[in-house]
């Protein structure tokens, strides 16, 4: 299990670093010089190499393309106080990528490939990894299927990656977000709960309507009476109602977000009540209008907390609390960046030094 891997490395003849502007950083567009790459074949993964960032040959046949065999995760390495770069909770990053690709018939990509790679990736391009407050490195797995044929099965053969991006701190303006009664992102018995790419697919239509009228983000509701509220399709949602943490309880149409998880427990050990269950829509619209709800927020390793400023309902807008009086939801978020930067003690053991 801890055996040193075989991985080929293959140098960048020059780095990109010097031409580019780390004050200009649009989120995932920039890339590292290098990528990490491994092969499944003839049931075994092989041809594990770290390679200069950019093209890899494939076939338009791919069933990837085709059938929608791609699975992906994202979490961040930060530049702590005193230089060292940790990994924040891969753990959790590394059971989810494996269970998505469990639902999606792909094969399991062992640990020690998954760990091995990243910190050599990392080392390579160690100078990628900025210094500055509210910055960090975005590291995407992705694992897609590679068979060239055209009939429906699960693939043979599959390709793992890992990409990485510098990625800026994200403007915190509160978000205008529509609760979403029409479309659906998950329904029970699919595939709601797994990082794969039709789940995003199938998203966008919807994203771009709602763009359209106004609004930064959706709300999505159940697919079986739209009455319960699910998640923001990218991060998580947790609202602060009568004092206690509420937060939608992960089932099958919920992704299990690090960054919720992660919160609760932070929560949790500052001494707040938390309350894992379904959420329904009413309760949160009384809620802003009783005044009750004193705080809303999305939760997810991009954004980390962003808060929700103005909740859209039947056509009716909701203006929530101004975000400036938000004292729980702000002061988890700067705990959690506390730790991840290496300024407070990391108690819970979430951060993985590579
Ligand atoms: C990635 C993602 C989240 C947030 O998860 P984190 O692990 O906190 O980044 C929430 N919902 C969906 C659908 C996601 O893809």
């Amino acid at each position: 299990m801890n055996e040193t891997l075989d991985i080929t490395i293959t140098k960048a003849d020059q780095s990109r670093l010097t031409v580019t502007d780390f004050s200009q950083l649009p989120f995932g567009k920039v890339f590292s010089d290098h990528m990490f790459i491994a092969e499944y074949e003839d049931g075994a993964w092989t041809n594990l190499q770290v390679l200069p960032y950019g093209p890899i040959p494939m076939s338009p046949a791919i069933s990837a393309l085709h059938y929608g065999q791609a699975i992906f995760e994202g979490m961040k390495a930060y530049r702590q106080a005193d230089g060292n770069i940790s990994v924040f909770r891969a753990d959790k990053n590394f059971e989810r990528f494996n269970k998505s690709a469990q639902r999606m018939a792909m094969p399991a990509i062992p640990e020690d490939i998954f760990r091995q790679g990243i910190a050599a990736l990392i080392d390579i391009d160690k100078n990628w990894v900025p210094n500055q407050d509210g910055y960090s490195l975005y590291i995407r797995p992705v694992m897609f299927a590679t068979d060239p044929y055209l009939g429906v099965r699960a693939s043979d053969k599959y390709t793992f990656a890992l990409l990485t991006t510098p990625t800026g701190p994200y403007y915190s303006k509160a978000l205008k977000v529509k609760i979403e009664t029409e479309f659906t992102r998950a329904d029970e018995g699919g595939v709601g709960y797994a990082k794969t790419a039709g789940n995003y697919a199938r998203s966008l239509h919807p994203f771009a309507e709602a763009l359209k009228e106004g609004f930064d983000q959706l709300i999505w509701t159940d697919a079986v009476s739209h009455e319960f509220i699910e998640e923001a399709g990218t991060a998580n949602l947790i609202f602060v109602i009568d004092g206690k943490l509420v937060t939608p309880s992960i089932r099958s149409t919920v992704l299990d977000g690090v960054t919720r998880d992660t919160i609760i427990q932070l929560a949790k050990k500052a001494g707040i009540e938390v309350e894992e269950r379904r959420v329904s829509v009413k309760e949160v619209i009384e809620g802003i209008e009783n005044g009750k709800l004193t705080d809303a927020f999305a939760a997810g390793t991009a954004a980390t907390v962003t808060p929700i400023g103005e909740i859209s309902y039947e056509g009716k807008l909701h203006t929530l609390t101004d975000p400036a009086t938000r004292t729980i939801s702000a002061g988890i978020a700067k705990t959690l960046n506390d730790i991840r930067y290496g300024l407070a003690p990391d108690e819970f053991g979430w951060n993985w030094i590579v």
